[in-house]
């Protein structure tokens, strides 16, 4: 069992399978999670020291790379057990001390959306919730060596969240626990292509309060089914009808991402209906220019073709707003993860 991975109400039944009294499942994962220091050094767990150690299997999420881009963000690379690596991003936010990971839920990804370069990897395995919370471990103690703290968790790395659903479930469970070092869940997004049983799971097992995210990139389902191959089983009708009954506590907004692909998605017709679609749907859209990587057959925007854009879902009525990108340069924008093939290709 990978302790690293395992939410407090998985490891209390586990350890007293062992014969190890109650009291001890919140020691070791304080130990594990709240102080990340050895399990071996456990305090007070005496004769059942052993028997934890014997079901504790380790995690192995090693920062191989590092490459930072001048506007501070930092792509960073993953070695795991296998000797496969996914990538994650750093990205400081001096506003409010805001620091927040960008990581990854698969080794590749299947989902194949034609603008992005880890879709063109496949899938090669789903990450286990261990090497997830070991990706936030790992950058957590990178940003802590250079006085910062993270703060903020996007999905939004390598892999499709949702395709991984109970690793990424378990893993949050994890990290929100109160036993350890509890984030916010407030803080947590999680970004999905749009798996409808999922977002209806997700939403019932975090009540909203993590965000969600979902990748639309078109206002019809014939642009988006030339994009998305996922459009051709999920109608945008559907993706509505599940946003629609999404639980938002308090003053939760849906996210809802849209690459700026100029002649595939911004004609004014594809505005009109991605405005109607919006209709009544509490969110913002989030507009991210294309980032380009080596082999994609599309090209970025314009600033001036982002802007417009922005301008046609304002008069519109649609709540939007643009992401600029960040880390280009290291190739850790956006789309850009592809780990060896992302290096030789130019930004
Ligand atoms: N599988 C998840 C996470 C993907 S990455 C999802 O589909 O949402 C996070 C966001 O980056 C998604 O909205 C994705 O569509 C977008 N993206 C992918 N490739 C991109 C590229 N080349 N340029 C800009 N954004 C891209």
């Amino acid at each position: 069992m990978q302790l690293l991975g395992t939410p407090f109400d998985q490891l209390a039944p586990a350890l007293s399978a062992l014969g190890v009294p109650e009291v001890h499942a919140s020691k070791v994962f304080r130990q594990v999670h709240h102080f990340r220091a050895p399990l071996a050094d456990t305090p007070g767990l005496g004769k059942h020291l052993a028997p934890i150690l014997d079901l504790a299997e380790p995690t192995t999420v090693d920062i191989v790379e590092s490459h930072r881009s001048s506007d501070g963000t930092e792509r960073l690379v993953f070695g795991l057990a296998d000797g496969k690596q996914v990538e994650g991003v750093l990205i400081p936010n001096p506003i409010g001390d805001r620091v927040t990971l960008c990581l990854s839920s698969q080794v590749g990804c299947a989902m194949a959306c034609a603008f992005c370069a880890t879709g063109t990897l496949g899938l090669a395995r789903n990450l286990s919730a261990a090497e997830i919370v070991g990706q936030v471990y790992a950058a957590d103690a990178r940003a802590t060596a250079s006085g910062q703290r993270l703060t903020h968790l996007v999905f939004m790395g390598m892999g499709e969240p949702l395709h991984n659903y109970e690793a990424v479930r378990d893993a949050l469970s994890v990290l929100f626990d109160s036993h350890g070092r509890p984030m916010d869940m407030r803080r947590v997004t999680v970004s999905t292509v749009g798996l409808l049983q999922k977002i209806r799971r997700f939403g019932e097992d975090f009540g909203g309060r993590v965000q969600l995210a979902l990748s639309l990139h078109a206002g019809t389902d014939e642009t988006r089914a030339r994009i998305l191959p996922i459009a051709k089983t999920v109608s945008m009708a559907e993706l509505r009808e599940t946003l629609l009954a999404h639980p938002l506590p308090g003053s939760r907004h849906l996210m809802i991402e849209y690459v700026v692909l100029p002649g595939v998605n911004d004609a004014p017709e594809e505005l009109d209906a991605l405005a109607a679609w919006m209709d009544g749907i509490d969110g913002i859209v989030n507009l991210i220019p294309f980032n380009p990587f080596a082999g994609a057959s599309f090209r970025s925007p314009t600033t001036e073709e982002v802007v417009a854009t922005l301008h046609g879902l304002r008069e519109r009525g649609v709540p939007a707003k643009i992401r600029w990108p960040r880390g280009r340069e290291a190739h850790g924008a956006c789309g850009q993860l592809m780990l060896a093939k992302g290096a030789s290709g130019g930004a």
